[in-house]
């Protein structure tokens, strides 16, 4: 996932997702979690999803995505100062 402010966004609304994106993104942290069918918000595809809770709400994966996209605008920023 690209750390762009609309990817943040994403996985910040994100209600439901698949057990992969849930995974990468987030933190496993409610073992009784339902699974149901239905479409993943963060990856959009059909699939057996949870409630984002389950992921601790994408915390892990939100804080990568910020941590990223600050450094590539601090370098971004530095190419442009040294012009
Ligand atoms: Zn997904």
């Amino acid at each position: 996932m690209e750390p762009t402010q609309e990817n943040i966004q994403i996985l910040k609304k994100a209600r439901v997702s698949c057990r992969d994106c849930g995974l990468r993104y987030g933190e496993l942290s409610n073992l009784k979690a339902v699974f149901g069918v239905g479409v993943c918000d963060v990856c959009g595809e059909r699939a057996v999803v949870t409630e984002a809770d389950t992921f601790g709400f994408f915390y892990r994966g939100i804080c990568n995505l910020r941590r990223r996209k600050s450094r590539i605008e601090r370098e971004s920023k530095r190419v442009t100062t040294s012009d």
